[in-house]
């Protein structure tokens, strides 16, 4: 046989182990809690949707569609693309779902992985995850000042202290042809000091020129024309509701005129959640309003908002739940083979009354077991040796007092009297 090497995960994707799945799913939780209350229900989604569904929504223009994607195509000559993020995925759902007649103030949250082939680095990776929200059919200035509340109490309640949040009008289809047009204009006439993406972009798209991460581009664009001055009434007054809602409930938030959101859908209001020591990738999340995509997808003109956070940021940004996981309350050392039965049932026994409880294999020496015992954390030691079959009895031994307790239970002890007796001994010892 050949000596083949072992197989290693595809650049960019990686595993969540145990520890940091813990605290992921503690993110998850209060995902779910929080946005209940604002009456957000699950939606959980295809991961692979029709490659049209995003070059709809996204644009052609956008990093994602131009190079970003996972596209394939399937046997039936399908175009199908691994979803890139999850708001098209959710509006091509509410309408085919006929929510949009049913329910059409849906709000929808959804969480789970995306896949964009960009180049991997510190918080960036080629499949992350998601947490989003979506809210449909409002598109007055309270839905989202209420979302932003939302977002602000959800961080504040997972502790992610060291953000804050941008905010921005990115305009409407009144005022933002005639940003463009001003924006296009500032960079023909600065074209020399642009870099050759940017060049493309102001022929195709003149907005995506104001997140170009080129420095040279950077300290051109500090000269840019904003948004925010060429504003339409209808956006300003928005803007101007939204902000006065906010500052009613005192949340804090930075207007940054140059934020824009890398997608062309987004309308009015756009925001980002930073990190403040996050480095290069420092956005947590983002999000906005988008009251065009609807129509786009085929769907009656209803207008739309919501916000993605980045799980993989927003786990660095609020640093390791408070506790370790604590080590099992028992763990069940079977000494020889005879015992490996009877081990199995009094697991299986304590286990069904809800207690974590470890189980060694059979064949080592009592010292190797208890060393066992101790590296995974366990309260107590229950030891099945020949003399305790014999007995019909279990020696419970106190691994924080290192005592044993050879009298204290019978192995035909029923479950609920075992469960009962065990706690009441770690118990003893923590006091
Ligand atoms: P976007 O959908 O691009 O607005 O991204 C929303 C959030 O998803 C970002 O703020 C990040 O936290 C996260 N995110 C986006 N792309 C990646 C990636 N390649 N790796 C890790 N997180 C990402």
């Amino acid at each position: 046989m050949s000596n083949l090497g072992a197989i290693t995960a595809v650049k960019g994707f990686r595993d969540v182990l145990p520890a940091e799945s813990r605290h992921w799913r503690r993110l998850e939780d209060v995902a779910e809690k929080v946005f209940g209350r604002y009456g957000f229900g699950e939606i959980r989604l295809p991961l692979v949707e029709r490659t049209e569904l995003f070059a709809r929504s996204l644009g052609d223009t956008t990093d994602i569609v131009e190079k970003e994607m996972y596209s394939f195509v399937d046997r039936e000559e399908t175009a199908l693309t691994l979803r890139p993020e999850a708001t098209a995925g959710v509006v091509r759902a509410y309408l085919e779902s006929g929510l949009v007649q049913r329910d059409p103030t849906a709000r929808l949250y959804y969480r789970g992985p995306m896949f964009r082939r960009e180049r991997p680095q510190r918080g960036r990776y080629r499949q992350f995850y998601q947490i989003g929200a979506e809210v449909f059919g409002r598109d007055d200035a309270l839905a989202d000042a209420e979302l932003l509340v939302m977002l602000t109490r959800y961080l504040a309640e997972v502790g992610a202290r060291a953000t804050r949040l941008e905010l921005n009008s990115v305009g409407d289809r009144t005022c933002r042809p005639l940003y463009r047009e001003r924006l296009r204009a500032f960079g023909l006439a600065e074209l020399a000091a642009l870099c050759p993406d940017c060049h493309r972009r102001l022929e195709r798209n003149p907005l995506r020129i104001l997140d170009c991460k080129v420095e040279g581009c950077q300290r051109v664009l500090a000269r840019a024309p904003v948004m925010l001055d060429s504003l339409c009434d209808a956006c300003r007054t928005h803007l101007e509701e939204v902000r006065a809602l906010l500052e009613q409930e005192a949340v804090s938030y930075a207007m940054n005129p140059r934020l824009v959101r890398g997608l062309d859908y987004y309308c009015r209001t756009a925001f980002e959640v930073v990190g403040a020591r996050l480095g290069a990738q420092n956005a947590v999340g983002g999000g906005g309003r988008y009251d065009g995509l609807v129509a786009a997808l085929g769907g009656p003109d209803v207008p739309g908002l919501g916000f993605a956070l980045g799980l993989e940021r927003l786990a660095m940004v609020t640093g390791e739940p408070e506790v370790a996981a604590a080590g099992p309350l028992a763990d069940i050392l079977p000494l020889g083979d005879r015992a490996v039965g009877p081990a199995l049932a009094l697991a299986t026994r304590l286990r069904d009354q809800g207690i974590e409880v470890a189980l060694e294999p059979a064949g080592r020496s009592l010292k190797a077991l208890l060393r066992a015992a101790d590296r995974r954390g366990a309260r107590l030691a229950l030891i099945l040796g020949d003399e305790e079959l014999q007995a019909g009895r279990i020696t419970v031994r106190d691994l924080d007092r290192h005592e044993d307790r050879r009298q204290a239970l019978g192995l035909d002890v029923p479950g609920p009297e075992l469960a009962r007796t065990l706690h009441a001994l770690t118990m003893e010892s923590s006091a």
